[in-house]
């Protein structure tokens, strides 16, 4: 049976500006899935995200991570947070000094903390921008560095924030090789539909707050009615398969 990574029950959280940001929201992720968050701007899935890092704290309800209650503003190494602007992630001298800062604070060894960094550049391709000085990057470089930052810290879950946004079609791609080929539970907020269909099978639809679907991608990507409703589009590869299907039928 699979094991039950994140529990989130009756999650509710207002801002001190800015009530019911996230009304009574319940959902279960197993160890190993791989998630898509959807819904227009404004839906409340950075407030999720920020909530299961312990960055925000729950005006109602609670989150377990591996049983425990998510403790608020206490670092939970569990869980890595890929913010939506890397310049937010990134800070340090050199590309390796961000990737080594995480180990550095995890009070790992001299060598865990290499061994951690080399491996972190090579997943994520980045071993040429070692020394480079991150703020010089390119902002698909830059995407790259803050993953790795993020990974060497080795969480079991990890959390994109909009993770395509702005790349060409080779980093993207990239991210896209990273995140299916990696066996860690992931959470990932994206509007680029195309994405989240090829790195989740199980979409979690989040409008106004309040969750309004869970289950498998191409179900609720491919509900034009249900997607059209909270202002979102079907992807092209799911419309395309409709109409192959229809011409079969
Ligand atoms: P999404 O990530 O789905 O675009 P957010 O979680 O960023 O949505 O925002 C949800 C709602 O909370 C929006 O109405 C937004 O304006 C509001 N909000 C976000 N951050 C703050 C904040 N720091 N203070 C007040 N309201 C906020």
């Amino acid at each position: 049976m699979k094991k039950e990574i994140i529990q989130i029950q009756s999650l509710c959280y207002s801002y001190e500006d800015k009530d019911d940001v996230l009304q009574d929201v319940s959902i279960t992720i197993n160890e190993g899935e791989s998630v898509g968050v959807i819904g227009p701007n404004g839906a409340g899935k950075t407030t999720l995200f920020l909530l299961l890092c312990g960055i925000l704290k729950p005006s109602r309800g609670n989150i377990r991570i591996n049983g425990k209650e998510v403790v608020y503003k206490a670092f939970n190494r569990s869980v890595g947070y890929v913010f939506q602007n890397p310049d937010d992630q990134l800070f340090s001298p050199s590309v390796w000094d961000d990737i080594a800062f995480g180990p550095m604070n995890m009070a790992l060894s001299k060598e865990e903390i290499t061994k951690r960094v080399e491996r972190a550049l090579e997943i994520c391709n980045c071993k040429h921008l070692a020394n480079r000085p991150s703020h010089h990057l390119s902002g698909g470089e830059k995407r790259m560095v803050a993953i790795a930052s993020v990974l060497s810290m080795e969480p079991e879950i990890m959390i994109y924030d909009e993770p395509s946004a702005s790349m060409d079609m080779r980093s993207r791609r990239n991210i896209i090789n990273l995140i299916a080929s990696n066996k860690k539970t992931n959470l990932i907020a994206s509007h680029d539909m195309e994405f989240i269909l090829e790195t989740c099978q199980r979409v979690i639809l989040i409008d106004s707050g309040k969750l309004i679907r869970d289950g498998q991608a191409s179900d609720i990507m491919g509900d034009f009615e249900l997607m059209e409703k909270c202002g979102l589009e079907v992807p092209y590869s799911l419309i395309n398969s409709k109409y192959q299907d229809s011409r079969t039928a």
